[in-house]
């Protein structure tokens, strides 16, 4: 085990602990520096156990900017380039926010939070997404925009891992203490063990299943409570979110269910007639500023605190920690030493 940060070397083997949407890409960037890497992951290959597995995988900094601090822009932009350059074949199809008449004023109030979007009317609505043809006079259309399907992408990513010369051990937990090397902590919600003031937010979805509707890229509904929104899925499948609640019980409330459902059928009647393949609900971890952190201490890295943004943070936040190991580099607004 390391005694302390400065023994911290270049050569080390890394331990990557947590196999969700950080730990990935931290095993894939080490990896491919030529770090002997093992990812351990206490869970089984479908990844069940993580909070990745709930998400929407929306790649989206220009939309989120309207919620969070400009560090996860930064941070989502980068993150951007390193999607598209580690993992060719990302779509990048843009992302389209909508608003019902009624929240006319959201919409305008989104327009003006955001930057990186053009607002088109009902015809070139239609043309991007004929489904939508008729539904809706005006949208904010975001081009740069991403997403990804979290439970492909995953095993994706762990291929890659594998690929670049890495080890992935399912069924596996090990104490940092037994860690030989340098232990890369990623193990989201249950790290609270280490830190006290990272909370889950619950984040409740639905998954539904119709040959009525297509649509490319994620379509937002501007709702005065939450951002709901549509991704697309393989396979006619359509994943409808989220909700985003203080508490850190498990399972789907009646009222969070017709919320969500009352957001797809309002963008499209059509979704009235899907057949409900899932519901569920993850937590995602968070501190208290909502905001990513990489903390060294004790000769340890832990990343955690993704929130609402781990497809779109990690990336960026892997990177960093391999400049901070290769070289020392440190970003003083993500990490904290000691
Ligand atoms: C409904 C919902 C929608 C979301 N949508 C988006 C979105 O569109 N875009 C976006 O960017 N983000 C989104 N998020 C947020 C995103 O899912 C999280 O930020 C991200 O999953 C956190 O990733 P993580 O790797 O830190 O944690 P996790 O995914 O929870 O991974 C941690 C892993 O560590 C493992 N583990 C724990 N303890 C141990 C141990 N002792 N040994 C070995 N393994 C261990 C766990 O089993 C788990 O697999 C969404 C979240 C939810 C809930």
């Amino acid at each position: 085990m390391f005694q302390n940060t400065r023994e911290i070397r270049r050569d080390s083997p890394v331990a990557v602990i947590g196999a969700g949407i950080a730990g990935a890409w931290q095993a894939l960037f080490f990896a491919k520096a030529g770090h002997t890497v093992t990812l351990h992951e206490r869970g089984t290959d479908a990844m069940t156990q993580a909070t990745s597995h709930w998400a929407g995988g929306m790649l989206a900094p220009w939309c989120e900017a309207e919620v969070s601090e400009p560090i996860v822009t930064r941070l989502g932009l980068r993150s951007l380039v390193l999607w598209r350059e580690q993992v060719p074949g990302t779509p990048f199809n843009g992302s389209l926010v909508v608003a019902h008449p009624r929240d006319r004023s959201d919409f305008e109030r989104f327009a003006r939070m955001t930057s990186g979007h053009r607002r088109i009317q009902g015809d070139d609505v239609s043309t991007l997404e004929p489904s939508l043809d008729g539904r809706f006079r005006e949208a904010l259309f975001f081009p740069d925009e991403g997403h990804v399907e979290p439970r492909r992408v995953l095993p994706e990513l762990h291929a890659r891992v594998r690929a670049a010369g890495g080890r992935i051990e399912f069924g596996s937990a090990p104490e940092p203490a037994e860690i030989d090397g340098l232990a890369i902590d990623c193990r989201g919600l249950a790290a609270r063990d280490a830190f006290p003031d990272l909370r889950g937010v619950k984040g409740e979805m639905v998954i539904v299943e119709t040959s009525e509707i297509a649509l490319s890229r994620p379509v937002r509904l501007l709702h005065p409570r939450w951002p709901l929104y549509i991704i697309p899925r393989e396979g006619n499948r359509f994943m409808i979110g989220a909700s985003s609640i203080e508490r850190e019980d498990e399972g789907v409330s009646v009222r969070s269910a017709l919320e969500l459902l009352s957001a797809a059928y309002a963008v499209h009647p059509a979704f009235g007639e899907a057949r409900i393949v899932e519901i569920g609900s993850g937590l995602r971890p968070a501190f208290p500023d909502n905001l990513p952190r990489i903390a060294i201490r004790d000769g340890r890295i832990a990343v955690n605190g993704l929130f609402r943004h781990g497809f779109l943070l990690a990336p960026a936040l892997a990177e960093l920690t391999l400049g901070y190991v290769a070289r020392g580099e440190i970003d003083n607004e993500v990490m904290q030493c000691g």
